[in-house]
């Protein structure tokens, strides 16, 4: 140890904020982060980072970082031996599930942790608490977009790498800021569309970076991306510019699908979307010119009571014009959290085993609870949407969650914050004392990514090793190695000593991660699933075959649900989505020192044309009302939003301004995902500033 002190110490770490999954050497010196160097051969990033991979780091060492348990003592928390923490939390786990059952308890794990700390977690819930009450913070994002991918082609994840996304004759991004939340994979779409004739479509209500560089950029009314992709499929097919051969020998259900189009008419589209007829067919025509295209796409499309349809359509859309199974083709939902898929991957999800397989298929269950030695239930769970209002119906009693901050991030947050606090017992655990843990009856001391080993997979299913850079803090300890404790007190016999011999469990039970091992991910090395035994990775899906029985791909036709209308006075569309330079609620950057001082706070965007209606300009102070809470904001005015539409960053831990004080629980009808971008609000100006 006194070694490391004095010595300048660099290792490797994959970025702890987006799914783009940068790499790089952290430069240490005892505690003290020296700097971040990217290297030429980091697979994603080679030497780019984004502000956040290079100066986000400071929060590992904020004197708000939780070095203790925490027991809540009436209306105070006091500090606790782990071994109190751990007994009083088996001890009241145990009687619950005694009394109310194994369904009465609910688990949230985190996409921020690792592949091995989400399959551990899993594994507890299933194996030792006997429910499949599990979930990630995926419901709040892409799970829609998982599910639209199930219907299609049959796999929930990325179709290439970012490397395809580069040599695309056209990228389609809908609804999807990259340039800010998923910058550096968004310097090589502008690379490719400057400097070698790739093509670029934007569809988005604001005209973010992306969509000021678009060859077209088209501004649909809110909610209404599947009408007019629908109608741009339907024109492709009416021209007779669909892909014959490839639908022929790929895809099933080509005669019923193309029927289903019958009603998006380019006349129908242009009055719902408001895009007007010559831009659909300007955007049918740069599709058909092209040899091949992908499109990219996030919460703009997801965040909607029709995500998972619109999703769908985007499928449809690929698949009528051959784009799967080649490079530059296919389809690219972009991972928000920097594990985001690997904690789906690996089965913290109601319905799913690590690997995407179901826990009613009885085979996979045998396999499972063969090597566990336990019967397992066989029922999908509750979803995070579900246990909020099976608090609500008092079946759900105690919850256990670690590293996602539910109360802030979860729409309609009033009411969460209220279902959180009627809870008999909760456990969170986390790095820093977050909103949610204000509800806890137990807070446990995690560490950071900077401070364990394990794996990330990113957005492109790349699997990357991080390692320890710095000891955890205080008594803090990893989250596997806290869950493995929770499991042992509450009757598991488990001893992992090492996150490689949790991968190598999950490797020899889920046939997606088969040939996963850390010999092959030391260093800068990595590999992207399916991977197969001997080891090879899969770069590209669906060169040969789609994942169904039979191999082909299905058109799913889907039908338009129209966004909640809201009442009259809410006369203003609230969009919202992330800065540049923080993420999400911002807990971690808004602690480091170089990226607080670049931007303090948060705003809300205003158009010129509303701020003269109402007499505002940049610092007026405003507070917005929808039907479920209200925030207090600052304005700036800006063409980045038009008409009455405005944007609001989501990036701040102040509940006084948090978008989701404003959000319904109305929810994608598919999976659950809160529809955070159907908001409608009333804009009040605060004179008494
Ligand atoms: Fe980290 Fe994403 Fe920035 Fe890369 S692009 S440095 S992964 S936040």
């Amino acid at each position: 140890a006194s070694m490391r002190h004095s010595r300048i110490q660099r290792t490797k770490t994959v970025c702890t904020y987006c799914g783009v999954g940068c790499s790089f050497e952290v430069w240490t010196k005892g505690r003290d982060i020296l700097k971040i160097e990217p290297s030429i051969d980091a697979p994603v990033n080679g030497i780019s980072t984004c502000i956040k991979g290079k100066w986000g780091w400071d929060f590992v060492n904020s004197e708000e970082r939780l070095t203790k348990p925490l027991i809540r003592k009436g209306d105070r928390f006091v500090e606790s031996s782990w071994e109190e923490a751990l007994n009083l939390i088996a001890g009241k786990l145990g009687s619950i599930r005694e009394e109310y059952g194994a369904d009465s308890i609910g688990y949230i794990a985190s996409s921020k942790c690792s592949n091995e700390e989400n399959y551990i977690f899993q594994k507890f819930v299933r194996s030792i608490m006997g429910t499949n009450n599990v979930d990630n913070c995926s419901r709040y994002c892409q799970s829609p977009a998982t599910s639209g991918l199930m219907r299609t082609v049959g796999m929930g994840g990325d179709s290439g790498t970012i490397e395809d996304i580069q040599q695309a004759d056209l990228v389609m991004i809908v609804g999807a800021n990259p340039a800010e939340s998923h910058p550096v994979l968004a310097t090589r779409v502008k690379r490719a569309h400057k400097l070698h004739g790739q093509k670029l479509i934007v569809s988005d209500l604001r005209k973010n970076e992306m969509a000021e560089r678009a060859d077209i950029h088209l501004h649909p009314s809110p909610g209404s991306d599947l009408v007019w992709v629908s109608a741009v499929t339907k024109y492709i097919i009416d021209q007779g510019w669909e892909d014959h051969g490839f639908l022929t020998a790929r895809v099933d259900g080509y005669e019923e699908f193309r029927q289903s189009l019958d009603q998006y008419t380019l006349e129908y589209a242009e009055q719902v979307s408001g895009i007007s007829q010559a831009e659909l067919i300007a955007t049918a025509e740069m599709i058909h010119q092209a040899k091949s295209v992908c499109v990219l796409w996030a919460m703009g499309v997801t965040q909607h009571r029709g995500g998972t349809d619109t999703s769908t359509a985007l499928c449809n859309l690929l698949l009528t014009t051959g784009n799967f199974g080649r490079a530059g083709t296919g389809a690219y939902p972009l991972r928000g959290h920097n594990n985001v898929q690997g904690a789906c991957d690996f089965g913290t999800m109601p319905n799913f085993f690590p690997g995407y397989e179901k826990v009613s298929d009885d085979d996979v269950r045998h396999r499972y609870e063969q090597a566990w030695g336990v019967e397992l239930p066989s029922e999908p769970g509750y979803d995070n949407h579900q246990m909020v209002d099976a608090i609500e119906e008092g079946k759900l009693k105690a919850m256990y969650l670690f590293g996602e901050d539910m109360a802030l991030v979860d729409s309609n947050s009033n009411f969460v914050a209220d279902m959180l606090g009627k809870l008999d017992f909760f456990v969170v655990q986390d790095i820093f004392f977050s909103n949610t843990a204000q509800y806890a009856d137990v807070i446990l001391p995690a560490s950071p990514s900077l401070e364990k080993d394990g794996t990330f997979t990113n957005t492109e299913r790349r699997i990357q090793r991080f390692y320890e850079v710095l000891a955890p803090l205080g008594d803090s300890k990893p989250d596997w190695c806290i869950i493995q404790d929770v499991a042992n007190a509450l009757g598991a016999n488990w001893n992992y000593t090492h996150p490689s011999e949790i991968m190598a469990e999950a490797a020899s039970l889920a046939p997606l991660f088969a040939g996963v091992h850390y010999d092959l991910l030391e260093g800068w090395n990595s590999q992207l699933w399916p991977v197969h035994p001997n080891g090879t990775s899969t770069h590209l899906l669906y060169e040969e075959s789609f994942h169904f029985p039979n191999g082909k791909a299905k058109l799913y036709p889907v039908e338009w649900t129209q966004p909640y209308e809201p009442e009259a006075m809410y006369d203003l569309h609230l969009n919202n989505g992330r800065l540049l330079e923080h993420f999400h609620e911002g807990n971690m950057t808004y602690k480091a020192e170089g990226i607080r001082h670049k931007v303090p706070g948060t705003w809300l965007e205003v158009s010129p044309e509303l701020a003269a209606e109402r007499g505002i300009q940049d610092g007026s102070k405003v507070r917005l009302i929808s039907p479920f809470g209200k925030v207090k904001l600052s304005v700036l005015v800006t063409d980045r939003v038009k008409g009455k539409e405005l944007y609001l960053p989501m990036n701040t831990s102040n509940e006084e301004e948090a978008i989701n004080r404003l959000t319904s629980s109305y929810t994608d009808k598919v999976t659950h995902t809160p529809s955070y971008k159907e908001i409608n609000v009333m804009m009040e100006v605060l004179t008494d500033q």
